[in-house]
């Protein structure tokens, strides 16, 4: 019989790319006590996240917060927009833009899955030419929709989503653009208005450092003007009663009031910090463990070196060694939490998260939990990772970035 036993010393290592790591000052927030959610104080927080988050989108257009998962802002996105039998444009990076494009189906749109041929498709980001040759030879502009996941959590490859709004725009095409930046959002760089993105969705428990439950639609007039013509079916995801409502700071359901106060107190984490700084040390972050990998001569999944993510590494393993066997050994041996291989790549990797409340520190050790795992599962490293990460780190200080101007 095999007992939990959680935490035994020490702290627990939550190396997953989300949920990832919350700060203990968003924990506290979180365990103020509820409030009256038509209440006064109530509103006054409302339209505080509510401005937060536009920030955080970069976007002044309307930002909707839904008591829900990543999944409950795809089908938010899909049903506000669109009409059963709508042909959809989704281009696969990875799994999450596969899950993305079967709960499409489950909504009765008529999907076009692209993407790379093979294995490849799920070790480079979009590829925008492609998306504009397809759409130049839609004449009859039959494609309503194009939908891309920025950060594609199972893989580690961050789409270049301003070439995404180039191509539709070159293809003189109306397609709305919907963009899946659940895991990227509040860590990699993310530009709502400037990028031209219809709908983009948030998610919490990532890059956000939130614990998991809340979700997010940042919308375009024309997806409010999409909205109006839609004809899936829905009520409890419907933009219009939630628009309406929150502009005095209130929603037509009971929000969740203390995952509001986290939000609320992660905002102000980001906001202090600047954007700028978070996303510049994401970057350093990914580069000092992608410097570990390299020096234990295992493969990046992600292969194109364009499109590495801040947020997370996919450590591909060599032929013949199961990767969730020596993520195993990693949770047993070292209390550590390594991402798994989803879908197609299940067994064949493990993903290493650098995101929420982590540091160098933090990493390093990660790393050496992975070295120390990789050799007791008898694989043969190339050169030490732990050593290479904290040459990285030591050699290359946190610079903070000169802040546009706002
Ligand atoms: C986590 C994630 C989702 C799904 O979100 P849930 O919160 O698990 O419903 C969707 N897309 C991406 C890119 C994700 O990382």
């Amino acid at each position: 019989m095999q007992t939990l036993d959680f935490h035994p010393t020490g702290r627990h290592f939550l190396q997953i790319p989300g949920p990832s790591p919350v700060p203990e000052r968003v924990l506290k927030a979180m365990s103020s006590p509820t409030i009256d959610h038509r209440g006064p104080e109530f509103g006054a927080l409302g339209l505080k996240v509510l401005a937060d988050m536009q920030k955080v989108f970069q976007t002044r257009q309307p930002v909707i917060i839904y008591p829900a998962s990543g999944t409950g802002a795809w089908e938010a996105a899909l049903v506000n927009t669109l009409s059963a039998g709508d042909h959809v444009l989704m281009y696969e990076t990875g799994h999450f833009a596969a899950l993305w494009n079967k709960l499409a189906l489950r909504l009765g749109l008529k999907t076009e899955v692209m993407g790379l041929p093979g294995p490849e498709a799920w070790r480079h980001g979009v590829r925008a030419d492609l998306i504009e040759q397809r759409l130049k030879a839609d004449a009859q502009h039959s494609i309503k929709a194009v939908c891309v996941v920025h950060n594609e959590t199972s893989t580690g490859a961050t789409s270049n989503i301003a070439a995404v709004r180039r191509a539709i725009d070159a293809a003189g095409h109306p397609a709305l653009l919907l963009v899946d930046t659940i895991s990227g959002l509040g860590a990699a760089d993310y530009r709502h208005d400037e990028w031209g993105v219809d709908v983009s969705m948030g998610g919490s428990q990532k890059g956000m450092m939130l614990p998991p439950g809340i979700s997010f639609n940042a919308l375009s007039a024309k997806a409010i003007a999409a909205s109006k013509k839609a004809g899936i079916a829905r009520s409890f995801w419907a933009w219009d009663e939630i628009i309406e409502m929150n502009k005095t700071g209130y929603w037509p359901t009971t929000p969740n009031t203390n995952l509001l106060y986290a939000l609320s107190e992660a905002c102000d984490m980001l906001l202090e910090h600047g954007l700028e700084t978070v996303f510049a040390r994401h970057q350093r972050w990914a580069e000092g463990v992608r410097a570990g990998v390299r020096a234990w001569g295992l493969q990046i999944q992600c292969a194109d070196p364009a499109v590495y993510s801040p947020i997370l590494t996919g450590v591909m393993m060599p032929e013949g060694v199961d990767a969730d066997a020596v993520r195993r050994i990693i949770h047993e041996r070292f209390d550590c939490s390594l991402g798994t291989g989803l879908g197609q790549i299940k067994g064949r990797m493990f993903r290493i998260g650098h995101l929420g409340d982590t540091n160098d520190l933090t990493l390093v050790a990660a790393l050496s939990a992975c070295e120390m795992g990789l050799k007791l599962a008898g694989v043969k490293l190339a050169g030490s990772g732990v050593l290479a990460a904290m040459d990285y780190f030591s050699s290359h200080a946190a610079v903070v970035p000169l802040r546009r101007a706002a």
